[in-house]
């Protein structure tokens, strides 16, 4: 009986062994500015709220970390003026 309970405690110490926290992902925005006619979906459709208007009324990103990937904005734009895609790590030929 001792043996069971013991056994139990541990299972229930394993399933609250904390995990290391997951590294967010990152992702970038680009705006093609020459097909963009300032119609501002992508704005109204980003729910981070970080896609702002320039002085033209053209979307630029406000803080690029806090996109979600979620592309929203690239499916929403009329024009196809928006690609969302992953970011990757650049790193210079000589760094190991
Ligand atoms: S939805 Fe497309 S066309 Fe409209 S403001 Fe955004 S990028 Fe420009
Ligand atoms: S992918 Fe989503 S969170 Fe990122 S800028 Fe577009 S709408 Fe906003």
């Amino acid at each position: 009986m001792a043996e069971k309970s013991s056994e139990k405690k541990s299972s229930c110490a394993q399933k609250n062994r904390k995990t290391a926290p997951k590294k967010k992902k990152k992702y970038d925005v680009s705006f093609y500015h020459d097909w963009c006619k300032a119609c501002g979906i992508c704005m109204a459709f980003c729910p981070q709220k970080i896609i702002e208007a320039d002085k033209n009324g053209k979307p630029v990103i406000s803080e690029k970390d806090k996109c979600v990937g979620c592309r929203f904005c690239e499916i929403h734009c009329p024009d196809f003026a928006i690609t969302v895609s992953d970011r990757k790590l650049h790193r210079r030929r000589n760094d190991v």
